[in-house]
């Protein structure tokens, strides 16, 4: 499934756990928050994928990314040649003295060229650092960790199993247990989300494959990725959205 279908999907299993009791009694504003990182859920998991919608929000565009590569490497380049010449000229110029500069820049543009990475390590970084020094809930440690991994994991690994999911669910709605009503519906529109994304995989050509048993997948290959199978999916999703919304938002009870 590609974005569109996800987000559809998510969209739309979002605002059909609405008519939950438990969730048809928070207000509005905590119900559309739901179905907003329902939607956010729904696109997450795909962070494991360099060129995913959810990775280009951390990184620059291709065209860019190859020209800091080809700056790093100029840069570089620049500093060492200017480094050794020190040795070789005996007049030492100001322009000379600037090797270091280079060098400053040479990683500087490596790293803008590896932003998505950048974002990731810090991410996972400060998540962890916020465990071990605040005491954060288990949760966060599981998360920095994630997010340590995902500039590494492969595309549909470990992210997309079952197995990562189920304990990302029971740490996030054990924390979400603890916070106020906006923050408990966001997270759990968000893991609404995540399985819908899951489950969408599952019904397409790309399927998902248990950690445990990695031989164990599944794949329905109902329809081809952004087909037009998926598309019609998607319309079926997004009207069936509009009419679940409107019945929460008219205050209609199905
Ligand atoms: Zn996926």
């Amino acid at each position: 499934m590609n974005k569109q279908g996800h987000v559809a999907l998510a969209v739309s299993i979002g605002s059909a756990a609405l008519m939950f009791p438990f969730i048809a009694s928070v207000n509005v504003e905590s119900k559309m928050v739901l179905v907003l990182a329902a939607a956010i859920g729904g696109l997450a998991p795909d962070l494991d994928h360099k060129t995913s919608t959810s990775s280009q929000l951390i990184q620059f565009s291709a065209k860019k990314r190859r020209m800091f590569r080809n700056l790093s490497c100029f840069s570089a380049a620049m500093g060492l040649l200017l480094y050794m010449l020190q040795f070789v000229s005996s007049g030492l110029s100001e322009f000379m003295n600037t090797w270091m500069l280079w060098l400053g820049a040479a990683i500087l543009f490596f790293l803008l060229a590896r932003l998505r990475n950048l974002v990731l390590i810090g991410t996972g970084a400060i998540l962890l650092v916020a465990y071990s020094f605040y005491a954060w809930h288990w949760i966060t440690a599981f998360m920095g960790l994630a997010f340590l991994i995902l500039p590494v994991v492969k595309h549909r690994g470990i992210i997309h199993t079952p197995e990562f999911a189920f304990i990302l669910s029971m740490g996030l709605i054990g924390f979400s247990s603890l916070q106020p009503e906006l923050v408990q519906m966001f997270i759990i529109g968000f893991v609404i989300g995540w399985w819908a994304h899951l489950l969408g995989d599952i019904f397409g050509s790309d399927g998902i494959h248990s950690l445990l048993l990695p031989k164990l997948g599944i794949a329905l290959h109902l329809f081809r990725n952004g087909g037009p199978v998926e598309r019609s999916i998607s319309r079926v999703c997004w009207l069936s959205t509009i009419l679940m919304l409107g019945c929460v938002l008219l205050n209609i009870k199905i």
